[in-house]
């Protein structure tokens, strides 16, 4: 099922999402209900409090880059409770967007290697290392249960002059092309 993602502005998006465990309510469910949310929406990641969750929950599934990396196409995790270990001291910068901020795109300065903690659906644990753009695609949904977006760490000069953009998402005044809840209760 398809599910509105919550877009900026929206109090959940804010949150530090909660830990879960294996008796979650319906949770194979909500995992499946979030890729096919993320799929139709054309995304590569999606962490639950856009669907309007704060529990700290994600999915990734990099298959649209399967053809430049075959590597990087092959990778798609659900990550459960993760918890950031470690981060290099290393930044790079890169482009990124957020299906919860339809139409903006700036660079982002993030760190290009982590360590993290995570569950797998089936609550197995891993402790792993991720590299450059894997890092980078982690960091912003691991970012998202922690209540932080995207446009929160770009230059201030950049942040202001999105500034209006940011507003009207906020006041339902945009568009795009899959199914979204905003703060000012517009569906789409
Ligand atoms: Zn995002």
């Amino acid at each position: 099922m398809i599910l509105p993602i919550y877009l900026y502005g929206s109090p959940v998006l804010r949150k530090t999402g909660k830990n879960i465990g294996p008796d979650y309510p319906n949770l194979k469910e909500l995992i499946d209900n979030m890729y096919e949310t993320m799929y139709h929406a054309n995304g590569i990641g999606l962490a639950a409090p856009q669907v309007g969750l704060d529990i700290r929950l994600l999915v990734i599934d990099l298959a649209p880059y399967k053809d430049e990396d075959p590597e990087m196409g092959a990778f798609k995790k659900v990550m459960i409770n993760p918890e950031l270990l470690e981060t290099g001291s290393k930044t790079d910068s890169y482009e990124e967007g957020c299906l919860s901020i339809p139409g903006i795109n700036e660079s982002v300065s993030r760190p290009s290697k982590i360590k993290i903690r995570y569950f797998d659906e089936a609550f197995n644990e891993y402790v792993e290392e991720f590299e450059g753009f894997r890092a980078r695609v982690i960091l912003h949904e691991y970012d998202h249960i922690e209540g932080v977006l995207f446009t929160d760490k770009i230059s201030p000069l950049r942040r202001q002059l999105i500034k209006s953009k940011l507003d009207q998402i906020a006041r339902g005044k945009f568009s795009c092309s899959y199914k979204v809840k905003s703060p000012s209760g517009v569906k789409r």
